[in-house]
């Protein structure tokens, strides 16, 4: 287990104190337990609104239109990009996903924190817009994990997998984007440090 950042609020988050939520993103490699993890979150501190992100991927089997995604056709896409109404969109292993611009605003101006589940492209992205959101990495221990993970959780072809794993090495490069590192390797641990993590700037914003 390993994490690191530059830790709880320093003088510059303040300014996202107040008026504004605190933005947390979390992103992870395909597989890498980031729904597992924010789940956890968003039963801890149930006054959290997670960010439902839009997607003209297909349904996974149990996902719920409006409850993981908003699920889209591409078009409706397309149209969005046109009239600039994404915070943040990108192509990711070949389907388009994109957070809401108003969902986003709105949330935050309400003065709730929010839960960002995106990829890295989102994340820089989002960052040019709200620069202090607190950016959380999801390790995987290993690729070889990873692949075990993908393959026992079964729900993608062999060449959407190996897709998927690649576009995790490429993630995992980057992962110094972000204001903090987890390794997931035990659950239970991962999730201690994650809600601990988003607790002190909760705590700092409250206090
Ligand atoms: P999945 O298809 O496994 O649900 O998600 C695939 C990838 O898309 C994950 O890395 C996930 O974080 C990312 N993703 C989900 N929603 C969004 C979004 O709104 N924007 C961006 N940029 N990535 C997203």
């Amino acid at each position: 287990m390993n994490e690191h950042g530059t830790g709880p609020p320093g003088s510059n988050s303040k300014e996202i104190i107040g008026k504004h939520g605190y933005l947390f993103i979390i992103s992870a490699p395909s597989g890498g337990g980031k729904t597992t993890l924010s789940r956890a979150v968003l039963s801890r501190f149930d006054d959290i609104l997670f960010s439902v992100s839009y997607t003209t991927r297909t349904p996974r089997s149990g996902e719920q239109d409006g409850v993981d995604y908003y699920f889209i056709p591409k078009d409706d896409f397309n149209k969005r990009i046109e009239n600039d109404l994404w915070a943040e969109w990108a192509k990711v292993h070949g389907n388009f996903y994109g957070t809401s611009a108003d969902l986003l605003d709105k949330g935050l101006a309400s003065g709730r924190d929010m839960l960002l589940e995106i990829d890295v492209q989102g994340t820089i992205q989002i960052l040019e817009r709200y620069p202090e959101s607190v950016t959380i990495f999801l390790m995987p221990p290993s690729l070889e994990t990873l692949r075990k993970r993908l393959e026992m959780r079964g729900t993608e072809s062999l060449a959407a997998l190996e897709r998927r794993l690649l576009n995790a090495k490429k993630e995992m490069t980057q992962k110094d984007l972000y204001r903090h590192v987890i390794v997931n390797d035990q659950l239970s641990i991962a999730i201690e440090n994650l809600i601990s993590i988003i607790e002190k700037y909760r705590s700092a914003k409250y206090s």
